[in-house]
């Protein structure tokens, strides 16, 4: 099911030659630029067109009114608030111990430099709602927002048909746990659009004000509008179709990697699922339990689409060094490390958005219940960048302070430095300070 790529005895640099998807974040980013713009320019109206074209729901407001949000809070079922309280616990603890304290550098006597941690005013966090719905994402997005401080949180959610055209009342009870109330019935890029830029309305049911940063994943279709919006608004990393990479051995079970290469693939029939073994007897076996496993699932379809994909594959290696450079070179949203010494081989890996070590950690655990985030980079963007935190939310500003005394100490290397870049006016700032 799975296509071969063969890397044994090759030297190439794997980057190229490794699975990954044809539409790019680059081409949606043009598909979807009309419907940005056309928000953009005429906010409601727009955003209404878009949504009756992509989600078939003909919207009479945007914003969600806060009885039903309390209402779905107050129908969940116990067992799912049970286990969403559970996950918003978890996710606290390890988002707590992400907050900064502000540093005060004295960097000579009477000069000081202190970095301070705001948090931003207003996020707009999006919680997909297309093939599948998403309560754990408001979790994902919401704790970290809340533990960094920021005072007002939006969520944009699709929405459903089945809710008469609200987002799904798990995605809305779940906004109820945490204490958000201000929640939209907008999905894809006409969301990503609507809290970038905001949307005038008459009356407060059809009116967004515009956010300072937006997070969370999605699509194909709305990470390309979050690469449109980013300068307009802070964005998180590019969070976009799922992606899982397992380094394996020969002593991994195949079971379980064959249940968490379909776990993913579940997502989207972009989701990319990735075995980089140095077994061949692996291989096998994976491929032997996947055929039952896959016809098996809720989702069949979807996961066979996805398994069977350009994305998707097996990469076979000489060794595990070579499986460690292969599995940088990719650059997984989520990485399973299903070998011997599996802590010390996660312990070298260099580029992933999460890595998930040995048996007991499956990717499954960390979507929903082990404290750490979700929301992760995608398509190779674990190379520079992180999966949400608290971080994302906050901006580092620095306070600089300097007394006369200080000043003067270094007054000639700042009027050399500026002389030197020929902005002559720099030094003379300082300079007029001391009579010259
Ligand atoms: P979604 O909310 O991301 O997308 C649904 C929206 O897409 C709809 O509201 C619709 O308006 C829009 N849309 C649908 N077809 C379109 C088209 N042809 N052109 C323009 N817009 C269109 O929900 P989803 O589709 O279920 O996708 C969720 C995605 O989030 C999956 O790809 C999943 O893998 C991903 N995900 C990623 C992470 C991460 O951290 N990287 C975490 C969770 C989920």
């Amino acid at each position: 099911m799975l296509k071969l790529t063969d890397l044994r005895g090759s030297r190439r640099d794997p980057r190229g030659i490794l699975p990954r998807a044809q539409l790019d974040v680059s081409v949606a980013v043009e598909r979807i630029r009309p419907v940005v713009e056309a928000v953009h320019q005429r906010g409601f109206a727009a955003i209404q067109e878009a949504t009756s074209r992509f989600d078939g729901v003909e919207l009479t407001r945007l914003r969600v009114p806060k009885e039903a949000i309390t209402a779905a809070g107050e129908a969940l079922e116990p067992e799912i608030r049970e286990a969403l309280l559970e996950s918003i616990k978890r996710a606290r603890k390890v988002h707590r111990d992400q907050r900064r304290s502000d540093v005060t550098t004295q960097v000579v006597d009477g000069g000081t430099v202190t970095e301070r941690w705001v948090p931003v005013e207003r996020v707009g966090l999006y919680v997909p709602g297309g093939l599948a719905v998403y309560p754990s994402t408001v979790v994902m997005n919401v704790v970290p927002a809340q533990e960094a401080g920021v005072d007002a949180l939006v969520v944009a959610s699709p929405p459903q048909k089945e809710n008469g055209g609200l987002p799904d009342a798990r995605v809305l009870a779940a906004c109820a746990l945490l204490g958000v109330d201000e929640v939209y019935s907008v999905g894809g890029a006409q969301a990503v659009a609507m809290l970038g830029y905001g949307s005038d309305g008459a009356d407060e049911g059809d009116r967004c004000e515009p956010v300072d940063v937006i997070t969370g994943p999605g699509n194909i279709w709305v990470t390309a509008a979050k690469r449109l919006l980013q300068g307009t608004v802070g964005i998180d990393a590019e969070a976009g179709p799922t992606e899982i990479a397992i380094l394996a051995d020969e002593t991994a079970d195949p079971r379980h990697v064959a249940a968490d290469l379909i776990s993913q693939a579940e997502h989207d029939p972009l989701a990319a699922s990735v075995l980089v073994t140095d077994s061949e007897a692996l291989i096998a076996s994976v491929e032997a339990a996947l055929a039952p496993m896959v016809a098996a699932t809720k989702h069949a379809e979807r996961v066979r689409t996805s398994l069977t994909g350009e994305q998707s594959g097996v990469v076979l290696v000489d060794d595990l060094e070579q499986g460690l450079a292969v599995v940088d070179a990719y650059a997984a949203e989520h990485l399973e490390i299903q070998t011997r010494d599996a802590r010390q081989w996660a312990m070298r890996v260099r580029n992933a958005g999460a890595i998930f070590v040995g048996a007991w950690s499956p990717v499954s655990l960390g979507d929903y219940a082990a404290g750490s985030n979700h929301v992760l980079p995608t398509a190779g963007c674990a190379r520079h960048s992180s999966g949400l935190s608290v971080q994302s939310f906050l901006r580092g500003i620095h306070v600089i302070e300097y007394d006369e005394a200080a000043l003067k100490d270094v007054a000639k290397h700042v009027v050399t430095l500026a002389n030197a870049e020929d902005l002559p006016a720099h030094g003379e700032a300082v300079q007029v300070r001391f009579g010259r």
